[in-house]
């Protein structure tokens, strides 16, 4: 058992790191009141390789592997959580389509996204359904030399950006999940205004309206009425990420709250004398470090799967975890600076409310216990 990174990983967490704190960091505030990713940004994340960190070279991505995706991930949400939500989405979405695609599509979609031509999405639910494949009432029909796809998607994350979306689909034929690859902004897809919500800014999220858009029938991604097996692996994948956005925000917390209990004054020496801030500052970096080596580990085991029902059970396992203990460390942070946590002068309310996010997406905290507990009790 080694602990320690290799050279390759401690570079692109030194890179990521240093992108966070001279550039993500400093415009954090203004990414969340706008809700909205200065294109500086993108094109940064873009130069230094961060689109892509998990895809074959050959196809323009990084070839370092899903270990060295979560160690850039951590770095990134520890600045902006919003920047690395619409990273870890993108990601998703590349991933299926590196995962599942024809060699045509994965040369059409994953170097683009690599490359920052587009952002990528991954979408499932509806207003009807946030979990459950059997309620999908998104429509594929056949025509010909086309799928024409009728329906709402809800709560879709990147959908404001061009790009590739992969779409879950009742397909007409089989009555099953299919799933496509949709170029966004074709004929006859809209958006609804971006929902309004507490946290999680800059990686806006709409409701897509699809009204007999026209998808080419090569973009089938996987075989028709086979699409639950690429939704649940690329759930799991995207737990990789929502997991290790919650480590970031823990990360930022512990450096906050140390920060704080350092400089406030009381009776003119530092509010850190006090047990009560010790033992605080104590449970925020047991808990941070228990989530970060999890998160470490699902990363190796994201990079070479060889059991999908297993790889998917650990998954849900960490998210639960991770995004629950990301809101008891906000609040602890929260608890280090009281009052002055709650006002807009510290980014602690802002890594709290970010915090609240995780558990409530891609399958809540419950579901997630529940995944893995009939993974080990069936
Ligand atoms: C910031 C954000 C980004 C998002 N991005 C995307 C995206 O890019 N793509 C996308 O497709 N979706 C996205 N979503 C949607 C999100 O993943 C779903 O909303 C989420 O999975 C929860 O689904 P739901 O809200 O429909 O909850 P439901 O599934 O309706 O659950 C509601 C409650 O019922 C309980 N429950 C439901 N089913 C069961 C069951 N079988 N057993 C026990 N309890 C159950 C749950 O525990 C929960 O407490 C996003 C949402 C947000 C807020």
């Amino acid at each position: 058992m080694d602990f320690k990174l290799t050279k390759e990983q401690e570079l692109i967490q030194k890179a990521a790191r240093d992108y966070a704190t001279n550039v993500i960091s400093p415009l954090a505030k203004q990414i969340d009141e706008e809700d909205k990713i200065p294109q500086e940004v993108w094109n940064g994340l873009a130069e230094l390789g961060f689109m892509g960190i998990p895809f074959e070279e050959e196809l323009g991505g990084g070839g370092a592997g899903y270990e060295c995706y979560v160690l850039a991930q951590e770095q990134i949400a520890r600045a902006s959580s919003g920047v690395a939500t619409a990273l870890s989405v993108h990601t998703t979405g590349l991933d299926a389509i590196a995962t599942f695609g024809t060699k045509e599509q994965k040369e059409k979609y994953i170097p683009k996204g690599c490359g920052g031509e587009g952002k990528s999405s991954f979408a499932f639910t509806e207003p009807g359904t946030g979990s459950d494949p059997k309620q999908l009432t998104t429509i594929a029909t056949r025509a010909g030399d086309y799928y024409v796809i009728n329906g709402v998607k809800r709560f879709i994350t990147n959908a404001g950006y061009e790009g590739p979306m992969v779409i879950f689909c009742k397909d007409s034929d089989t009555g099953g999940c299919s799933a496509y690859i949709l170029d966004k902004f074709s004929e006859g897809y809209s958006l609804s205004k971006p929902w309004e919500k507490i946290g999680g800014h800059g990686s806006p999220i709409f409701d897509v309206y699809l009204k007999d858009v026209k998808v080419p029938a090569g973009n089938l991604l996987g075989e028709p009425g086979k699409g639950f097996a690429i939704l649940l692996l690329g759930i799991a994948m995207g737990k990789v990420g929502t997991s290790t956005i919650a480590l970031g925000g823990m990360l930022a917390a512990y450096e906050e709250a140390l920060k704080y209990a350092k400089e406030k004054l009381h009776r003119g020496s530092p509010i850190a004398k006090f047990q009560a801030i010790q033992l605080k500052v104590a449970h925020i970096a047991a808990k941070y470090q228990s989530t970060r080596w999890m998160c470490y580990r699902l990363g190796t085991l994201a990079t070479d799967i060889k059991d999908a029902a297993q790889f998917q059970a650990e998954a849900a396992l960490l998210k639960g975890y991770a995004s629950d203990t990301a809101v008891e460390v906000a609040k602890l942070a929260m608890d280090v600076h009281a009052s002055y946590g709650l006002t807009t002068d510290y980014p602690v309310e802002r890594i709290y409310r970010d915090a609240i996010i995780a558990p409530q997406i891609e399958g809540v905290s419950d579901m997630q216990r529940i995944i893995f507990a009939a993974s080990v009790l069936n």
